[in-house]
């Protein structure tokens, strides 16, 4: 099969026809910078990622990684890719070049993560988790500690992991048991065992330095008393050299579903007595700063969910085209008719569409949500800046969550396009959604997420937050009632934002009364239904984009582009929000029947 990431004329759209990418430049952060500086680099991740990362996709689930005396070992063909990735600059494009990055605006370093982080999502979390831990420095690190870890954690010449959870500590991360001793130096004596740790060891990079969350001595239980360490694997002198190794074991990893490139390692820190750490920040103040890390890999979690669709997809299409079986309806009688390509059946149609709309759908999201990142950051109007980061803070959980579990459905869907071929290993789908399930799983389940919406963001500033959600998406589809031919569609959306304005205002309500166990059985719903609904407004917004494009009579092949994106909006909004419509209605009633059933009554 051809070698697919991401169609090139679809980013472009968003990127510069929805979000206006190239007005950026008019900023003083990113004068430096033009619509054709953009459009290279963004060629490079691409040509890169189709040349270099791509090709790793099948190794890397067949072959996996290996651990052999107590050292992880990442599939052979990783190293050249790292190499590639590192020696293009396509590693923290976002960040400041003093520290290794270019300084690119984030939108555009979104567009080169798709690719780059696309191609395959196991070798990136070796490559680009660095950057995660790295942010954590910057920003609450001393200047020593900048100074000593961030331009090789930016640059990827050192990795980065995430190490919260602990076997009786997942999803409730306050209950971690890893503590930590001040020693007379200054540093601190880790000691604990945790499980689960993405990249916790290999031999991809010459250092690991892990974040750890651990208990200071006599600090308060449960999530308020947690710090975070920075933990070498190898001790990091006072010049930058490397040192001694630090007494951080890796003691297995696990057999997977899917990822099989990712390691997932169980670490023990201090099994001899010795494991050394730095406190980030002040003491007690982990959680908040690991945050900022989650946030960040939340947003990377939802963009695996979406960027694995769209893999799918492209597979998907390109197996539609070709594969010819049946005859046409019209002709199933007629021995004489010849087969068709699928593509051509109306129910592989229905397919390829509801896969294509959630492809789009969900990049137009993920990528405006990158752009509100560059707004709250370089906007100069105090309204925009409140308004980029408050969408931020509310579309978080709804990203990862949304998009996590419709990129899996997407990959599944795509294995139905396939029909028997898909369920083999000879083609790359099955791949896909085996690797992409833990999307929804990490970083705090979907869950956890629904959780995160209902109980803190839909009362952030007393709701006014999510109406300003809707009522950004109201000014699209006032914008739409002023085009004739969109008129209809743009009815039918508002309908759907005043149901859920109503279906917000009831669950919001009921989570602050002593119907909450209610209220938070109908969470994940909420968000479902929230992520729908943002998805629609994405698909007016391209769709009114799209028209106005048709208007300047633009060349055939954008035509089509542009006649496509409109035809998109109608299925998406005929076909997917209706059903949307019926589950609002479900979430309003709040039922609490799943609470009704009888522990014993489950079997
Ligand atoms: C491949 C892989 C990579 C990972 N990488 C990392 C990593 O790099 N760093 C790291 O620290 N961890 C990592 N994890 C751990 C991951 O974040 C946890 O598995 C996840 O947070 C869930 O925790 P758990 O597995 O203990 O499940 P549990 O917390 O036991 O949850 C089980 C189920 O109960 C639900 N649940 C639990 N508590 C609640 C609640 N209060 N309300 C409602 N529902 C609840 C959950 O949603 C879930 O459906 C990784 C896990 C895997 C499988």
């Amino acid at each position: 099969m051809a070698q697919l990431i991401a169609d090139r004329r679809e980013i472009d759209f968003v990127m510069y026809e929805l979000l206006d990418a190239e007005q950026l430049t008019k900023h003083e952060k990113f004068e430096d910078f033009s619509k054709k500086m953009f459009d290279m680099i963004i060629a490079e991740a691409r040509k890169l990622s189709l040349k270099e990362i791509l090709p790793t996709l099948a190794e890397s689930d067949k072959k996996g990684v290996e651990f052999e005396n107590g050292q992880v070992k990442v599939p052979q063909s990783f190293h050249r890719a790292k190499k590639a990735i590192r020696d293009a600059q396509l590693v923290s494009t976002m960040e400041d070049p003093e520290w290794g990055g270019q300084g690119l605006p984030y939108l555009i370093s979104t567009a080169i993560m798709e690719y780059v982080v696309g191609a395959n999502y196991s070798l990136s979390g070796y490559i680009h988790m660095g950057h995660g831990t790295g942010k954590m420095i910057e920003l609450y690190g001393t200047d020593q500690q900048k100074q000593l870890f961030l331009e090789n954690l930016y640059t990827a010449k050192w990795s980065g992991t995430m190490v919260l959870t602990e076997p009786e500590a997942g999803s409730d991360v306050g209950a971690l048991t890893t503590s930590a001793k001040k020693n007379d130096d200054g540093t601190y004596t880790i000691t604990g065992n945790k499980i689960f740790i993405t990249g916790g060891d290999h031999d991809l990079s010459e250092n690991i330095i892990h974040p750890v969350l651990a208990r200071v001595e006599g600090a308060p239980e449960g999530s308020k008393g947690i710090s975070i360490f920075i933990v070498p694997k190898i001790w990091v002198n006072k010049d930058k050299t490397l040192g001694e190794l630090n007494d951080v074991e890796c003691t297995g990893i696990e057999e997977k579903m899917g990822m099989h490139g990712s390691s997932t390692c169980s670490l023990s820190f201090g099994g001899k007595g010795k494991c050394r750490g730095l406190l980030l920040g002040e003491e007690n103040q982990g959680l908040e700063i690991m945050f900022h890390m989650m946030n960040e890999s939340r947003l990377n979690v939802g963009f695996q969910g979406s960027t694995s669709a769209s893999l799918a997809y492209l597979y998907a299409l390109e197996y539609a085209k070709t594969r010819v079986q049946g005859k046409e309806i019209a002709c199933l009688k007629d021995p004489d008719a010849k087969s068709i390509p699928i593509i051509q059946h109306p129910d592989v149609r229905r397919m390829l569409t509801w896969m294509k709309v959630h492809v789009d759908g969900m990049r137009s999201l993920v990528y405006y949500v990158g752009a509100c990142f560059d707004k709250k950051e370089v906007s100069q109007d105090a309204e925009t800046k409140k308004l980029a980061g408050d969408m931020l803070e509310l579309l978080t959980p709804v990203v990862k969550a949304y998009c996590a579990e419709r990129g899996f459905e997407v990959c599944v869907e795509a294995i139905q396009v396939f029909g028997g071929y898909g369920f083999t290993s000879e083609f790359p789908v099955e791949q896909l959604a085996r690797d992409v399930k833990i999307a929804s799983i990490y970083e705090g389940t979907d869950g956890i997420q629904a959780m995160d919406l209902l109980g803190r963001k839909l009362g952030m500033e007393k709701g006014m937050v999510y109406t300003n959600f809707l009522g950004e998406i109201n000014k699209i589809i006032s914008a739409a009632k002023e085009k004739e031919s969109l008129i209809a569609l743009a009815k039918m959306l508002e309908k759907q934002v005043n149901a859920l304005g109503l279906t917000a205002m009831t669950i919001g309500g009921a989570a602050m009364s002593e119907n909450y166990a209610t209220a938070f059985a109908n969470a994940h719903p909420f968000l479902e239904v929230t992520g729908d609904v943002a998805l629609g407004w994405m698909h007016l917004w391209r769709a009114l984009t799209a028209k106005n494009a048709l208007e300047n009579n633009p060349k055939e092949k954008d035509r089509i582009f542009y006649q496509g994106v409109v035809t998109a909006a109608r299925f998406y909004i005929e076909t997917v929000l209706p059903v949307t419509f019926g589950k609002m209605k479900s979430v309003q009633a709040l039922s609490d029947a799943s609470l009704a059933m009888d522990e014993a009554a489950f079997g």
